[in-house]
């Protein structure tokens, strides 16, 4: 059975990290690394739901929230904001058929996008190998713990997207605020943590990092005004900054969050006021919604 469903907002998962920074902040003495905007053990805060968990609602509702597009019952993405004061280990991530043979039957791979919200000057990222490396080159380095002699460093700015399929290896660097959007799955692979005290006890995945790295680079999206950011087999992620009408079409959900100004989201008589980073889930059969105010937003959703 079809039914519509109202717009809905999450409780918010912080996480302290030994890179996070002090702009998503709780305690000074906590640096929070990453605000888990919208995933699935995240919980429904009113409304209809109110108390299930992401998870529980997507079960339970099926198609009607995650849209007909989609074959699974789990909340297929999370969406993150990180606040980077130091760099992220270099890492990688399995894809789908490789999560499954490293990890177990019912894992995700993990291909994400980030689109870079505040930068630094000079600020840099890790996107790939450099070109020319060999994939013998590349297994020598991973098991020496020189992998920062073949990885492609790459200075970056506010606006622009990155898209990190799987198998490719990457670092977030200091100086930077994104939002983050990715397949639900938490499996990383550290490849190199930098020898820094901080890291002690980080272990690293040598063997599975030599089994999934590629020696890709990650393709980046000058910076747009609006429109479709950056797409894949797993997302669409569409910057907003017009008021505007839209009407879902059942194929998917869109995950809406605002990273600037503020937004007034109608729906079938309700109003949300929403400012920066405020999220919002909108579910595939949910009737027509309204945008209005100044605002910039992401909308991510299945392609
Ligand atoms: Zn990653």
């Amino acid at each position: 059975m079809c039914v519509n469903l109202l717009p809905f907002q999450l409780s918010i998962q912080y996480h302290p990290r030994v890179w996070g920074g002090q702009r998503l902040q709780v305690s000074p003495q906590n640096p929070i690394g990453e605000a888990w905007l919208i995933h699935e053990h995240n919980l429904v805060k009113s409304g209809e739901l109110a108390g299930q968990s992401l998870e529980q609602a997507a079960k339970s509702l099926g198609a009607d929230l995650l849209g007909y597009k989609y074959a699974g019952s789990r909340f297929p993405l999370l969406i993150k904001i990180l606040d980077c004061a130091d760099w992220l280990s270099i890492q990688v991530h399995p894809n789908d058929t490789q999560a499954v043979q490293l990890e177990g039957a019912g894992q995700l791979g993990k291909t994400e996008a980030w689109h870079l919200l505040e930068v630094e000057t000079g600020a840099e990222l890790i996107c790939g190998v450099k070109a020319g490396v060999s994939p013998e080159q590349l297994e020598a380095a991973i098991r020496s713990s020189t992998v920062r002699d073949v990885a492609q460093y790459q200075a970056v700015q506010t606006g622009e997207t990155v898209m990190m399929e799987a198998g490719t290896m990457h670092a977030l660097g200091p100086g930077m605020l994104l939002y983050e959007v990715q397949q639900t799955s938490d499996i990383t692979y550290r490849v190199y943590d930098w020898d820094r005290p901080a890291s002690a006890g980080r272990a690293l995945h040598i063997e599975q990092s030599v089994a999934v790295t590629t020696t890709k680079t990650a393709s980046i999206t000058p910076r747009l005004e609006a429109g479709i950011l950056t797409q894949c087999p797993y997302f669409v992620l569409e910057k907003l900054v017009e008021p505007s009408t839209y009407t879902p079409d059942g194929s998917s959900f869109h995950a809406l969050t605002i990273t600037k100004g503020q937004a007034t989201l109608q729906s079938a008589g309700q109003t949300w006021d929403l400012a920066r980073f405020d999220s919002v889930v909108i579910p595939a059969n949910c009737p027509e919604y309204s945008l209005s105010g100044h605002f910039e937003a992401l909308r991510s959703s299945l392609p």
